[in-house]
C-alpha cells in the first residue's frame, strides 16, 4: 500500500505536535521524505515469511525477494474491522466505505450513517458533516470514547444527529446503498434511508506475518517490553501493532524513535573491538 498506513485515511490531524491542522496523506509524504533524506533504502512486497536463520532473520516477500538481517522492526499497523452483517460485503464500494477522506466525496449532498464511537467515528463524522447534507452517528453504548475535545465539536455541529443505544444489523440497497437497518438494544428494529456507510468500529493488528513466532497475545497484538524488545533476540515491534496502551501517530513516532537508537546502539557495541 501507499506509505503511512492508515494515517492516510485519516482526513484532518489537529493533535500532532508542531502542526496546527494536517490531512493524513500530506504528514504520510512528509514523514516519507523525512526517510528519505536521511537515506533510507525502500523496498517494496507484502513479507510472505519471517524466520531466523543462525544470527539472522530471513524476510521473503511475495515480490520474490530474500532480505536477511540482524534486527527486524515489525510496525504493519493495523486493518479496520468489519461489521459482519448483511450487505456490507456485497455493498463495499457501493455505499459501504472505511475511508472518509477516500470516498467522502461520493456523498457530497447526501446522508450518510457512520458507526462507532470512538476516535476515528468521531473524528470522521466530522469530517463528513463538511461534505455531507447530513450524518447519523450510529454507537451502540450511551456514551462515546472518543477524546472530549472532539466529542464537543461532534455534539456542536448541527448536520450531525446520533443513534444511541443501536446496531447496524443490515445494509440494503438496489445498484447502491439506499437503508440502513438498525436494532435497538431492547430489539426495536427500524430502517433509516441512508446513501452511505462509513465503518469505523476498531482495528485488528496486522501481526500474521509473526503469528508463528508466539510472540503475540488473543488479540493478535505483538507483546514488548519497555524496549519494545519481542523477547526474540533482533526482533522488535512498534506503533499500532504492538500492545501499546495508546495508539496515536505521535505514540507510534515515539516508538521508532525509542527503538532505532537502542538497535543502532547496540550494533555499534556489537561491531566495537574487544580491549583487553
Ligand atoms: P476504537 O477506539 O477501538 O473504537 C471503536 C468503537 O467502535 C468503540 O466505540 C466501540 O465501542 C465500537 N465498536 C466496537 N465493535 C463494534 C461493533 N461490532 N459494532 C458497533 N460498534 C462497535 O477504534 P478507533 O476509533 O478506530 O481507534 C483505534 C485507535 O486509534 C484508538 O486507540 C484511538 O484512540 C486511536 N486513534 C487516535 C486518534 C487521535 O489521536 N486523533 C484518531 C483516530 C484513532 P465500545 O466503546 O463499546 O468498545
Amino acid at each position: 500500500g501507499i506509505y503511512g498506513g492508515q494515517i492516510n485515511n485519516t482526513s484532518e490531524i489537529d493533535n500532532y505536535p508542531g502542526f496546527q491542522k494536517i490531512s493524513g496523506p500530506e504528514l504520510a509524504e512528509s514523514m516519507y521524505n523525512t526517510a528519505n533524506r536521511f537515506g533510507a533504502e525502500f523496498g517494496y512486497g507484502n513479507v510472505e515469511a519471517i524466520e531466523k536463520t543462525g544470527a539472522l532473520w530471513d524476510i521473503q516477500t511475495d515480490m520474490g525477494d530474500n532480505y536477511q538481517a540482524k534486527t527486524v522492526i515489525v510496525g504493519t499497523g493495523t486493518r479496520y474491522k468489519k461489521l459482519g452483517v448483511l450487505g456490507e460485503e456485497h455493498f463495499e464500494g457501493r455505499g459501504v466505505s472505511y475511508c472518509a477522506i477516500c470516498d467522502g466525496e461520493f456523498f457530497t449532498g447526501k446522508h450518510v450513517v457512520v458507526v462507532g464511537g470512538g476516535d476515528s467515528a468521531v473524528e470522521e463524522a466530522i469530517y463528513l458533516a463538511k461534505i455531507v447534507d447530513r450524518v447519523t452517528l450510529v454507537h451502540w453504548r450511551d456514551e462515546l470514547s472518543a477524546q472530549k475535545g472532539t466529542q464537543d465539536v461532534l455534539f456542536n455541529t448541527p448536520n450531525i444527529d446520533v443513534v444511541w443505544n443501536s446496531q447496524v444489523t443490515e445494509i440494503k440497497g438496489d445498484m447502491t446503498v439506499n437503508l440502513v437497518t438498525l436494532t435497538n438494544n431492547g430489539g426495536t428494529v427500524s430502517d433509516l434511508s441512508a446513501d452511505g456507510i462509513f465503518v469505523y468500529i476498531g482495528m485488528n493488528p496486522n501481526s500474521e506475518i509473526v503469528s508463528h513466532l508466539d510472540v503475540v497475545d488473543e488479540r493478535g497484538q505483538i507483546l514488548t517490553n519497555a524496549a519494545l524488545e519481542t523477547g526474540l533476540e533482533g526482533l522488535y515491534a512498534i506503533g499500532d501493532v504492538r500492545n501499546t496502551p495508546m495508539r496515536q501517530i505521535s505514540t507510534s513516532v515515539g516508538d521508532g524513535a525509542l527503538v532505532s537508537q537502542t538497535i543502532i546502539e547496540k550494533l555499534n557495541k556489537a561491531a566495537a573491538p574487544v580491549s583487553i
